[in-house]
């Protein structure tokens, strides 16, 4: 049911780096230890998704772009009034409901691959095909059956600037993936999938900011936190230069954040914020992720345990005696 795919796309297709987010993930998913990414005008008018994971048989294939329509809503007429359906799994049809959308897909028994080609969410072409193995999904003319949705996209620089921001935090927390984002031709990012964080780090910002790295390391019973943080040396003006990875997911945390300014703080009193990777670790039934597809708010059971931890891991690393 298109109308129904097009309602899921409002909400988990907001803009190219969304698209990129669901594609991404898919990947990890499925095993791949090599992402590469490409896009012209911002993801606009092309994304193209490749790795070498697990890939998809023909009926798989077909099943993973068929949805099952089980919605009461028949027609809509907005779909940017739509914000009260959930996330329900259903990236591909809404991102193919809304694009011209090439899956090509084989796993590594088989010796053909399939192939399908949708517009606007309606099967072109459906076809077996020698091909690498894993996934390729290219993503072209984003949102060209929605002008509703392509009026609120901003400019192509914003847009990339935003799917280069995500492939950089998600790459950094997934230091075993090598990820490559080609941005209008050129190499926007490439990691080596070696996983060293510190060589992830080193690739995406270079030895300008890796040489003014120091270590972060607590491990208590219930948290483990390790990472980077900068020397006073490189002081950013915005947050924009932190990711904070919990449980291998990159996350949005104001108690996080507010633990390494004060610690930081506390010994450097400087204006602007560090460069800092955490990568934590903690028992996943003490923490609460919210899985709404544009958010990655977390709760936890015992804030300030994460406030303590994070706080003298922080002042730990950045101590005077340590520089
Ligand atoms: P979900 O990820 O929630 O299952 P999606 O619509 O994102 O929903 O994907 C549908 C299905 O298609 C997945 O469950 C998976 O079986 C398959 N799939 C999607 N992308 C890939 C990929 N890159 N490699 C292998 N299988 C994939
Ligand atoms: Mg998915």
């Amino acid at each position: 049911d298109i109308t129904v795919d097009k309602i899921a796309a409002g909400e988990v297709v907001e803009r190219p780096a969304s698209v990129i987010k669901e594609l991404v993930e898919n990947s990890i998913d499925a095993h791949a230890n090599k992402i590469e990414v490409e896009i012209l005008a911002g993801g606009t008018s092309f994304i193209r998704v490749t790795d070498n994971g697990d890939g998809m048989d023909n009926p798989n294939a077909r099943l993973a772009i068929l949805r099952h329509a089980t919605s009461k809503i028949k027609q809509v007429d907005d779909l940017m009034s739509i914000d009260t359906l959930g996330f329900r799994g259903e990236a591909l049809p809404s991102i193919a409901a809304v694009s011209r959308f090439n899956l090509i897909t084989r796993r590594p028994q088989d010796d053909l691959g399939t192939t399908i080609k949708l517009t606007g969410g309606r099967i072109d072409e459906i076809e077996d095909m020698g091909c690498n193995i894993g996934t390729t999904i290219k993503v072209e003319d984003l949102f060209f059956n929605v002008p509703a949705r392509k009026k609120f996209l901003k400019t192509t620089t914003t847009e990339a600037n935003k799917i280069n921001d995500f492939i950089i935090k998600l790459a950094l927390s997934k230091p075993n993936i090598a990820f490559k984002l080609i941005n209008n031709n050129k190499i926007a990012i490439t990691t080596p999938g070696n996983g060293s964080l510190y060589d992830a780090i080193e690739c995406i910002y270079g030895a300008k900011v890796s040489e003014e790295l120091l270590p972060i390391e607590a491990i208590t019973d219930d948290i483990k936190v390790t990472g980077f943080i900068s020397k006073p040396a490189i002081i950013r003006s915005s947050r924009s230069w932190q990711t904070f990875v919990i449980n291998g997911r990159v996350v949005n945390s104001r108690i996080i954040s507010k633990a390494i300014d004060n610690a930081y703080h506390s010994l450097l009193p400087k204006s602007g914020y560090p460069f800092v990777i955490l990568n934590i670790e903690i028992n996943k039934r003490t923490i609460d992720i919210n899985v709404h597809p544009q958010k990655a708010e977390i709760k936890f059971e015992d804030e300030s345990l994460l406030f303590k931890t994070i706080y003298h891991a922080v002042l730990e690393a950045v101590k005077p005696s340590d520089n």
